[in-house]
């Protein structure tokens, strides 16, 4: 429909970036859209919907779409962030990448057992990122009530490691 069309024309295709091979999907002109941005943050708070209480930002693209949408949904906003980023005591999930391992961050007191949270990133790609936040907002108690994505690249098959979860792309490439 018209909304899809607006995004995709917002996606810009950045060949052989970060490395040759790589085709990259550069949101920086759908973010600088006044109507594809708000379009972006009215359709990934429809995907939380009425009852979220924390929405989850993965760094960084994560933490320009979330936020609004946590606003949006009158719910909090917490940052997942990569190692050694976050000042205070953190609980810590690692995974692989391609080449090597990551390992990503949150505050150990950024939920409490029971509550509704909304993960937030702009690319799901192997799936490795959101699997590895889905654990750490599990292990800490809090119930994972959906994913919510700009972007899926489907031929990279991220969903088949979240087959526990709930998550929706507003595009599929
Ligand atoms: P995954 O862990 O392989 O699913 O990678 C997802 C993470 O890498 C997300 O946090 C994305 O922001 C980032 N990412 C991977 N590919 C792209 C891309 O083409 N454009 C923007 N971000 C990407």
């Amino acid at each position: 429909d018209s909304d899809r069309h607006l995004l995709l024309s917002r996606i810009r295709d950045v060949p052989d970036w970060p490395e040759p091979g790589v085709v990259f999907k550069d949101i920086t002109p759908l973010l600088r859209d006044p109507a594809a941005f708000r379009t972006v943050t009215e359709l990934l708070a429809g995907i939380g919907g009425e009852q979220v209480d924390v929405v989850v930002g993965i760094e960084a693209r994560g933490f320009i779409l979330g936020a609004p949408v946590a606003h949006r949904l009158g719910a909090g906003f917490v940052p997942i962030r990569k190692q050694g980023k976050l000042p205070w005591e953190t609980s810590t999930a690692s995974y692989q990448l391609e080449y090597g391992e990551a390992t990503i961050e949150v505050h150990r007191d950024a939920f409490t057992p029971g509550e509704r949270v909304l993960i937030v990133d702009d690319v799901l790609a192997t799936g490795g990122t959101v699997r590895a936040t889905v654990d750490l907002v599990r292990g800490s108690g809090a119930d994972v009530v959906g994913v919510g994505v700009l972007m899926e690249l489907g031929f990279l098959n991220g969903r088949d490691k979240l087959a526990d979860v709930r998550v929706e792309a507003l595009l599929t490439l």
